[in-house]
């Protein structure tokens, strides 16, 4: 060590050296400075290397004082003389000739009769203790950003943080600062914290994206970047002067502090690159620390949330210990007490069909690291639910002490279910198809060939064929070869449009033909190319050829129905035709086709209609067919009569849906039955002539006697007011008797009206009476009339009646005539009574000729049928009568009663009057 070191050291310890008589000037003149002064303290000599830094304040002073060397603060220092100073350490800042202050430190001591001011240069010491503090400030500043930012809540970072780069600002008289961190994707730089001093312009943005132009910046130190050498550094700082700090961390560089307008010049100088790099860590470390931790947690949360979600979670099992450890998602999910159990109780969960297996299985796991992966069910034997289906994979981490057992469970019973589900369902499906008589198939595509490479079991049963049977032209050959073609046309059209539906025929193994519809759909891949096509045989044989005969049978009504004479039609409930037949179309004078839509009813009275309808209404599914003769009035044409009879078609509930009609025309029938009950009525008449004769001969007669006997008197001139009167009253008498029997004649004259009208029997037998009683009682026959004491209404014609009353009576009077002849005690009579019941009315006609022979009884209401003489009898009364009766809807009977013959008309009672 030299004697300045020495020196050197002991000034640094601070302590005056101790005063020690000093004869001969120190042996350190060769270093610092060397001052003589005198008792005063001017300065009378300069010695040392530094007397040629010093400036003097007054230069040119011939004594200068040392003040005059000196800073104004030292005036304090050295006030009084250098006796005064004896004993101190003098610590003295000296102007110099570079216009920096000296540091020097010295100490008095008296030389002779002066005093020797021996001072050394402490600079170099004044500065490290500078820095030293400057580096212990910066230190406490680090210390104390950190502090704040690891210990404030999570919500408060980004304030504190802003706080914290608000404080280095102040503190270093920065601009702008901001902290870049990585972005989410760690594929670039982004601002996450920012400040700006007041009036310094906002040069970064939270957020806001730098790009990757930091990472060309050496990461090692502090450094002012050259914008001219790192262009893509502009997206950081523009075009300005910044410092960029980074922070590093074992993964490398993490974070950026950067400055803005902060270059080289503003940068204070006593802050070294080490504290910036301090400062860095003590932003970064706490606040990307604090953020990963906050990430972690936010992924700890999600994978609680999704393992929730999911039914899953971890397991660990700890052998040494015979314990597992579940993820609390797990114990909610196995509603378990508590999340560590022994490994015994965990498995207690398990369905005992699956217990025994996993316990090998973990075993295996444990011993020799075999992976585990099973699917087992958790049973609920207390609720008896069902089990839920949990799959479970564990494996080994770690090797010898370490090896740690872990693993987690899925709830996956939704898949089961539905794996169960579908299991099920194949099955019922493939039973469906191996019993039904369709056949699945698939076509793969090659080269615009489609080649069976699949059949359902049902091919066999089906056809009796195997896969090989129908490959290549083996298929084609079993087709029938009238379907040949079509099955050509069949894959040409599914090819170029995708789907296609046909029949044809195949030939199964036995030899038979079986009618399949083909139903196919072509499958492509994603660039539209087919791959294969996937289709359905279904064998529709029976129902084809049920087809085919039904077609024919409907060929056959159908030509059943146009060929027949008949009139066939269909009609619905509102008379509407829905079809009607060639034979129907030709009556109204159409054409088929027009048939449908015209109603029946417009060709029928109002009266006919709601007979008809009614009539309609009485069909039921019991009792489906109606007959009756109905009468149509067709436009420009006369009366027609038609046999019709209906067949109502009812629908499961009973409803009339639709009728089904044939008819004949009975116009003719009709005609000439009219015609014969007018050539009847005509015979009646002839055949009456005589007893008409007398009827009307009878009061002519009387009219002439009192016509005679009247002019008698008045020519005797005593002719009487009186007896004028009485023998012109019965003269007028008379006349009306007259009148009535002409009157009564027309009807006869008469064609009956078309539609029946409702009247009263009971005026028939007065009409009857009126026309035959004189007559009969002029031959003797007495009559027997018991007048009806009820009212009814019965539909018919009256006139109609009337004759056949009138026939039964002239029968009735031929029979007693010829009895009288042959017995004159004789004493003919005819009855005429009448009775009814709820429906009907009966009338009968008796005598007392004897009756009619048993073996005739059937025969005499055939028409011609007579006993009477050629030329009397006509044989045409009872049958007219017959079927006048049964046209009113009743019916004319006889029998043979003790005397002679008994007839009965009867008669419906008309419901509506
Ligand atoms: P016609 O009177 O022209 O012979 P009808 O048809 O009226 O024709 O009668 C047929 C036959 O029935 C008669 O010829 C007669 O033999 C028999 N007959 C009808 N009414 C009687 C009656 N009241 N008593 C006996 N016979 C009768």
């Amino acid at each position: 060590m030299s004697a300045g070191d020495k020196l050197f050291g002991r000034l640094l310890h601070r302590h005056p050296p101790a005063p020690q008589p000093v004869l001969e000037p120190p042996s350190v003149r060769s270093v610092g400075l060397q001052m003589q002064l005198d008792a005063q303290g001017r300065v009378l000599r300069l010695s040392g290397p530094l007397r040629h830094q010093l400036a003097q304040q007054t230069p040119g002073a011939e004594a200068p004082h040392l003040i005059d060397y000196l800073l104004p603060h030292n005036s304090l220092t050295v006030e009084g003389s250098p006796a005064d100073w004896q004993g101190q350490l003098l610590d003295l800042d000296f102007y110099s000739l570079t216009g920096q202050p000296l540091h020097l430190r010295g100490w008095v001591q008296s030389l002779n009769d002066a005093w020797l001011l021996q001072l050394l240069d402490i600079s170099d010491l004044l500065l490290d203790r500078r820095q030293a503090r400057q580096r212990e400030q910066c230190q406490t500043l680090a210390v104390q950003i950190g502090e704040q930012l690891r210990l404030c809540s999570l919500s408060r970072l980004p304030e504190v943080l802003s706080e914290q780069l608000q404080s280095l600002a102040q503190r270093f008289r920065i601009p702008c600062i901001a902290l870049a961190l990585l972005d989410e994707e760690e594929q670039g730089w982004q601002i996450h914290q920012h400040y700006a001093s007041p009036g310094a312009p906002q040069l970064w943005q939270s957020g806001q994206r730098l790009g990757t132009g930091l990472d060309s910046l050496s990461g090692s130190a502090p450094q002012h970047p050259n914008l001219l050498q790192h262009p893509r550094l502009q997206d950081a700082f523009g075009n300005i002067e910044g410092f960029a700090v980074p922070y590093h961390d074992a993964q490398g560089v993490a974070a950026w502090l950067l400055f803005g307008y902060f270059g080289t010049q503003q940068r204070p100088p006593d802050v070294s690159e080490r504290d910036w790099l301090q400062f860095a860590a003590a932003l970064a470390s706490p606040v990307l620390e604090r953020l990963r931790e906050h990430r972690h947690h936010l992924q700890l949360e999600r994978l609680e949330s999704l393992q929730t979600l999911l039914g899953t979670g971890w397991w660990e099992v700890f052998g040494d210990t015979a314990q597992v450890q579940l993820a609390p998602s797990l114990v909610k999910a196995l509603n378990l007490a508590s999340a560590r159990l022994p490994l015994s109780d965990w498995l207690e969960q398990v369905h005992p069909a699956d217990r025994e297996e996993l316990r090998s299985r973990l075993h295996a796991l444990q011993d020799q690291g075999t992976p585990l992966l099973l699917c087992v069910r958790i049973y609920h034997p207390d609720t008896g639910a069902p089990p839920d289906w949990f799959r479970l994979q564990g494996q080994a981490l770690g090797i010898g002490k370490n090896r740690r057992v872990v693993g987690f469970m899925l709830d996956i019973s939704d898949i089961k279910n539905q794996e169960q589900q579908a299991a099920a369902a194949h099955a019922r499906l493939d039973n469906l198809i191996a019993r039904s008589p369709a056949v699945i198939y698939v076509q793969r595509y090659v080269e615009g060939v489609l080649e069976p490479t699949f059949f359902s079991d049902s091919l066999a049963p089906l056809l009796g064929w195997t896969l090989d049977d129908c490959a290549g032209a083996a298929l084609i050959e079993r087709l029938h070869p009238e379907d040949r073609e079509r099955y050509f046309e069949r894959t040409r059209q599914l090819l170029r449009e995708g789907a296609v539906s046909t029949r044809y025929r195949l030939r199964d193994s036995r030899g038979d033909y079986h009618w399949l519809l083909d139903e196919a759909k072509l499958l492509r891949d994603d660039l539209g190319l087919p791959v294969e096509a996937v289709g359905l045989w279904l064998d529709v044989t029976e129902a084809t050829q049920a087809a085919e005969r039904i077609e024919q049978s409907e060929e056959r009504y159908r030509i059943l129905v146009e060929d027949s004479p008949a009139m066939i039609c269909r009609y619905l409930p509102d008379l509407t035709l829905t079809f009607g037949n060639q034979p129907l179309a030709t009556y109204l004078e159409c054409s088929p086709d027009q048939l449908p839509g015209i109603n029946l009813g417009s060709w029928m009275s109002a009266e006919q209609r709601d007979a008809f309808t009614q009539r309609l209404g009485q069909l039921s599914p019991q009792c489906p067919v109606s007959s009756a003769e109905i009468n149509l009035q067709l436009p420009g044409r006369e009366h027609a009569w038609w046999i019709w009879s209906d067949r109502g078609v009812f629908d499961q509930q009973g409803h009339l849906l639709e009728i089904q009609a044939v008819g004949r025309d009975n116009t003719e029938v009709r005609r000439s039955q009219m015609q014969l009950t007018q050539s009847a009525k005509m015979a009646t008449l002839g055949e009456m002539a005589t007893g008409l004769a007398h009827e009307i001969n009878q009061p002519l007669n009387v009219m002439r006697m009192a016509i005679v006997n009247v002019l008698k008197r008045l020519e005797k001139g005593d002719a009487q007011i009186d007896y004028l009167t009485d023998k012109l009253k019965r003269i007028d008498a008379q006349v009306q008797r007259a009148a009535r029997v002409v009157d009564h004649m027309r009807v006869f004259g008469r064609r009956s009206e078309i539609e029946q009208q409702p009247f009263n029997p009971a005026q028939a037998i007065e009409g009857t009476l009126s026309l035959l009683a004189d007559g009969m009682r002029g031959k003797g026959v007495e009559l027997r009339v018991s007048a009806p004491d009820f009212e009814v209404l019965v539909l018919g014609h009256i006139d109609q009646l009337e004759q056949v009353l009138i026939n039964l009576m002239v029968n009735a009077r031929d029979a007693l005539v010829g009895k009288c002849e042959k017995d004159a005690q004789f004493e003919p009579w005819i009855s005429l009574s009448a009775e009814r019941d709820q429906q009907s009315v009966r009338l009968w006609v008796e005598d007392n000729g004897g009756g009619i022979d048993p073996r005739l009884l059937e025969r005499i209401f055939e028409p011609f049928f007579t006993t009477k003489p050629v030329g009397v009898g006509t044989g045409l009364g009872l049958s007219v009568s017959y079927g006048i009766v049964e046209n009113m809807g009743g019916r004319l009977s006889v029998r043979n009663s003790s005397e002679g013959a008994r007839f009965c008309i009867e008669l419906p009672i008309a419901s509506t009057v």
